[in-house]
This record gives structure tokens, C-alpha cells and sequence, in this order.
């Protein structure tokens, strides 16, 4: 098992630490990735020749801009925004924006590099960018969200296009902030350029089973693991953390596949129900209300809520984390495997901190990395990129068929790799490996 950078890629690693100071993230992410590709540049060397690591550790382009807006009491706001180019070798920069408090250009660069390989892996032409602010959208009013959004693309409308870099939302927007970063778009350019951003509404652009996409996405490549090991979902616990889209389309895919979830969160605790999450209820506080996890209790007072508890400690077959980086630690993966859990798929981005990987490869259970298991909703971005460039719009059951058969391919060429490079099932190392040979090849071709 690979789990130190080679020796000849350790100078390479300094210089970028280097280069990149207090990044943490960023540095995070590209360390774990130049730890599976010692054995690819003893194949391949030219792709050491050309510097192909060098260059692609290195973003094309970043923005950081201004971002002025007036709150509801007529204050003048300052945030940062930012849109990392990071490498468009198959095709337009593409990945999404991400406004949180936490944004700061280390996490922006950590998700455009995760992206650039996550997008090779899907076999779509879209290359690598992730973008946000620092922006909080918690407890703003719709009208503040709104200018903010519309301030925001002020400045972001120069550097997109449909041909050049295709934003879309992660966490802290979804489709209203789409619609008032789009209509702003639309006003400024006086251009209706659907394919410049992806996660619309389903009536001015939008494909059906975007929004299901990363959650149903994760369940498909799960399935396709546990395949592997002659076992399925039906009967399976399951525990899901956060309670955004990704982990909604989660549930409901596991439900309907007979697994049974018995517990989700969000950032102040999680709920343990278990007869089964009712999703209905999860949805309508956290799609409709914007309220609380903890108001599940007002629907199933039957159900346990623990403040500020840790949703790894519940005993799961499987688990999904759904929330954020590096939510799931090397005590919480040592719980996990204590408690039988035999699969994990990464709904969200580097939820597994590194000490978290080692310890479920050493324990030999079945790990998604979220840039394999979690390419499903980028993937259905460019599924409506696709109908937006042919006007057209497709039926839920056909993308959703596609969506399938991208996740099963992305997992056996994930499965292949591993098998390749001598460490069948191991598919952090399949993953990192198929997508950098995808990109590195078209690097190649096209010259310094
Ligand atoms: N933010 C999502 C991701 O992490 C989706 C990006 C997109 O659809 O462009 O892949």
C-alpha cells in the first residue's frame, strides 16, 4: 500500500508546500494524490520529462475579487469571492461555487484540484475549477442572498462562458442562488447562455436528476462495490452525515434500494431514528423551511437527537459522509470498523482525513474516495450542458440511466487501475491513477 509520497516526487511536494503557504487543504489534496503516482511516472516517463505534476499542481488561472453588497439594515458588506481556473486539458473548467465562512483560497484550490480528477474520471470533456465565498448564507434574508448573488456574478460574468469555465453550486448554493447568479448573468450579457452554469430550475434550463445526482450517484458507486464482494445494499444500516442535497438523494436511494438509514446531521448534531429516517420530514425542514435538524423531534418525538454528538459512533454497515472536509477523523474510522461497518462511500469532498483512510484500508473494508464516488453530480452537470447545447431536455428515467452507467464505469475503471498497479480494490489509488493519466495524456498532447 502506497502511503508516502516516492521518493522522487518528495522535492516535488516541498516546492509546492512552498509555494502555497498555509494552504492546509490544498496541500492535503495533493499530497494524497502524489502518493499513488510513483509507481504511473516508473511507466510513463515521459509525464516526468514534461513536468506533467509540476504543471498540473498549478492552477492556470485564480481570481480573487471584491464582493460589496447592502444588507437589510442598508449596511455596507464585504466578502471575498474567488474562482480557481484550474486546469482545462478535456474541456471548460467545471465545478461548482461554494459559500461558506470557512472559504478561503487553500479550501477553493483544494476542490479545483479533487476536481480536475474527479471530472477525467467521468469520461465527460470538462475540465477542473471550483470557486466561492466566504459569503454566509445562514440566517440571511432571501433579498440579501439575492443582491449578494447578483454582486457576486457582477464580477465572476467575465471569466465564465460556455466554452470556457461552467460554475454550478456546492455547499451553500443550490437553486435559488443559481437562479439570481443566472438571471444576473443573462442581464449583464444580454446573452440567454443556459450552458454557461449548471443546476438550474427544470423550466429555464435545468435537467432532471441534477439535483439527485451526487446522492443517487454515491448509492450507485457503492453498489457497484459491494457487487464486487457478492453483497448489496437491500438490509443494510446505513448512517448518512449532514442533511443537504448530497445526503437527502442519499437517503432516498438507499431506501429505495432496501437499505435503511437510521441516522443524519448537520452542523450542530445529528438524529438517531431507528425505524428509518423519515425523509419527507428531512426534506421539508431542510428544502422548504431552512430549519434545524434537530426540529425532526417535532415530527417523531420516538427519535433521539444528540447535540453536538458524533454520528460516527452510531454502529452502521455503511456509511456515508455527506457533509464536509475532513469531518471523519482516525478515532471516528476506528469506531466505525470496530462496529462492523464494511463499506464507506465519500459524498462529500475529502470527508476522510488521511489517518481516516489509513485506517479503513488497513482494515480492508470497501472505500469510495469522493472524487470517484461523489463524480455523479458533476457528471449531471454536463448531462445538462449537453441538453442545454441541443435544446433539448431528457425524461428522469434516461438520465438517470446515464448517471448509472457513468457511475459503474467510473467504478471499474477505478476497480482496473487498482488492479493494474498491483492493489486490486484499492480504489483511492485507482482513482488518483485513471484520472491523472486522462488528463496528463491530454497535457501531452497539446504541448507546454
Ligand atoms: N460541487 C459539485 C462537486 O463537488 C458539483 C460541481 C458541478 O456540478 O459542476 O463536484
Amino acid at each position: 500500500m502506497n502511503s508516502s509520497i516516492d521518493e522522487k516526487l518528495a522535492p516535488v511536494f516541498n516546492e509546492i508546500i512552498r509555494r502555497n503557504p498555509g494552504e492546509i487543504e490544498f496541500h492535503q489534496a495533493v499530497r494524497e494524490v502524489l502518493e499513488s503516482l510513483g509507481p504511473v511516472l516508473v511507466k510513463y516517463p515521459e509525464f516526468a520529462h514534461h513536468k506533467i505534476i509540476e504543471r498540473i499542481c498549478e492552477p492556470e488561472r485564480q481570481i480573487i475579487f471584491r464582493v460589496p453588497w447592502t444588507d437589510d439594515r442598508n449596511q455596507v458588506q464585504i466578502n471575498r469571492g474567488f474562482r480557481v481556473e484550474f486546469n482545462s486539458a478535456l474541456g471548460p473548467y467545471k465545478g461548482g461555487l461554494r459559500f461558506h465562512p470557512s472559504v478561503y483560497l487553500g479550501i477553493v484550490k483544494f476542490l479545483g484540484f479533487e476536481q480536475i480528477f474527479k471530472n477525467a474520471l467521468t469520461g465527460l470533456p470538462i475540465g477542473g475549477g471550483k470557486g466561492g465565498s466566504d459569503f454566509d448564507p445562514k440566517g440571511k434574508s432571501d433579498s440579501e442572498v439575492m443582491r449578494f448573488c447578483q454582486s457576486f456574478m457582477t464580477e465572476l460574468y467575465r471569466h465564465i462562458g460556455e466554452h470556457t469555465d461552467v460554475p454550478a453550486g456546492d455547499i451553500g448554493v443550490g437553486g435559488r442562488e443559481i437562479g439570481y447568479m443566472f438571471g444576473q448573468y443573462k442581464r449583464i450579457t444580454n446573452r440567454y447562455e443556459a450552458g454557461v452554469i449548471t443546476g438550474k430550475g427544470l423550466d429555464w434550463g435545468g435537467s432532471l436528476v441534477r439535483t439527485e445526482a451526487t446522492g443517487y450517484g454515491n448509492v450507485f458507486f457503492v453498489k457497484k462495490m459491494l457487487e464486487v464482494r457478492h453483497e448489496t445494499i437491500e438490509g443494510k444500516t446505513c448512517i448518512v452525515s449532514g442533511s443537504g442535497n448530497v445526503s437527502i438523494y442519499t437517503i432516498e436511494k438507499v431506501h429505495e434500494l432496501g437499505g435503511k438509514v437510521v441516522a443524519c446531521s448537520d452542523s450542530d448534531g445529528y438524529i438517531y431514528h431507528k425505524d428509518g429516517i423519515d425523509l419527507e420530514v428531512v426534506k421539508q425542514l431542510k428544502e422548504k423551511e431552512r430549519r434545524r435538524i434537530k426540529d425532526y423531534l417535532e415530527y417523531h418525538s420516538e427519535a433521539r437527537y444528540l447535540e453536538k454528538g458524533n454520528i460516527w459512533e452510531v454502529p452502521c454497515d455503511i456509511a456515508f459522509p455527506s457533509a464536509t472536509q475532513n469531518e471523519l477523523n482516525g478515532k471516528d474510522a476506528a469506531l466505525l470498523v470496530k462496529n462492523g461497518c464494511m463499506a464507506v462511500g465519500e459524498g462529500a469532498n475529502m470527508p476522510t482525513t488521511p489517518e481516516g483512510v489509513k485506517v479503513f484500508q488497513e482494515a480492508n473494508i470497501l472505500y469510495a474516495p469522493g472524487k470517484a464516488a461523489n463524480a455523479g453530480g458533476v457528471a449531471t452537470s454536463t448531462l445538462e450542458m449537453m441538453q442545454n447545447a441541443s435544446r433539448d431536455s431528457w425524461t428522469f428515467a434516461y438520465t438517470e440511466d446515464k448517471l448509472s452507467t457513468i457511475m459503474t464505469n467510473i467504478h471499474d475503471l477505478c476497480y482496473e487501475k487498482s488492479e493494474e498497479f498491483g492493489a486490486p480494490g484499492n480504489y483511492v489509488l485507482g482513482a488518483n491513477i485513471a484520472g491523472f493519466i486522462r488528463v496528463a495524456n491530454a497535457m501531452l498532447a497539446m504541448g507546454v
